[in-house]
């Protein structure tokens, strides 16, 4: 169902009122977690006025560690609901519990993601599959191609088609980054998938001023779009401080993409 044999044209897909796909970029930003009303206000504002249509946030994070913050939970959507609907900006955030669902869908969440540690998550796939909300799936550190492609395709045989792919850097023997961005996945999956695919530099670079060059990377080889950590202060965030830009470096960075691409 994903893929171009089933569907050969480009799909757009409606979120919320912003189209993602087709012809031009759409840019989602905010920060890694949902840490206080005031952060939340503060980002939805930086977010706005730097041109995006569609902001990011987790509310239940995938930490490696157990002992590190976990997300604010349930309040932490009312958080960013409040502070998105300021500017109607469509809310984009991580779904890891299928005992969710409910919640998510009862506070309005735009796109639901599932990260990178779920994309096998079977199960959960097949949840997310039954709604009839956009998804974005991102890539699995070790996933293939053919992996990813399956994991979306376990979500579309359930009935929901509006899935977007976001390649978020692979794991390699390289330790100097984060992940390594896998540009070439971009064309590849563009040829296999009638979806949109996306890239998020952030995760992949983990470092702020690895991030405009990934993203005119990304933009080159044809992404749908950009999903970029954003935080009011980087210094002080409470979940991957050193790859989220600040306010003026996300509005730098937008006017830099606009020079070389059609923004939405
Ligand atoms: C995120 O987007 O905050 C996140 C945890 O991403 P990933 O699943 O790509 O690590
Ligand atoms: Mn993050």
């Amino acid at each position: 169902l994903v893929s171009r044999e089933f569907k050969a044209t480009d799909t757009v897909i409606d979120v919320s009122g912003v189209p993602l796909g087709g012809n031009a970029v759409q840019i989602i930003s905010g920060p890694c977690s949902v840490e206080s009303q005031e952060q939340m206000d503060l980002s939805a504002k930086a977010v706005h006025e730097a041109g995006c249509r569609l902001m990011r946030g987790g509310a239940f994070k995938p930490r490696t560690s157990p002992y590190t913050f976990q997300g604010l939970g349930d309040i932490g959507l009312d958080y960013f609901k409040n502070a998105a609907s300021k500017y109607n900006l469509p809310i984009v955030t991580e779904l890891m519990d299928v005992r969710k669902i409910d919640l998510f869908l009862e506070k309005g969440v735009d796109v639901i993601q599932i990260g990178t540690r779920n994309m096998q998550n079977f199960d959960l796939l097949k949840e997310v599959g039954r709604l009839d909300v956009p998804i974005i799936l991102k890539r699995g550190m070790s996933a293939t191609i053919k992996d990813w492609l399956m994991a979306a395709e376990y979500i579309a045989a359930q009935g929901n088609q509006k899935i977007i792919f976001a390649e978020r850097g692979i794991r390699t023997f390289e330790t100097y980054y984060r992940n390594v961005l896998d540009v070439t996945a971009i064309p590849v999956l563009k040829k296999e998938t009638h979806l949109p695919v996306i890239i998020d530099p952030s995760h992949a670079g983990g470092k702020a001023w690895l991030v405009p060059a990934l993203s005119r990377a990304a933009v080159a080889v044809g992404a749908d779009g950009l999903l970029i950590e954003t935080h009011p202060c980087p210094s002080e965030a409470w979940c991957d401080a050193d790859q989220a830009l600040n306010p003026e470096q996300l509005k730098t960075l937008m006017k830099d993409l606009r020079a070389i691409a059609q923004i939405l």
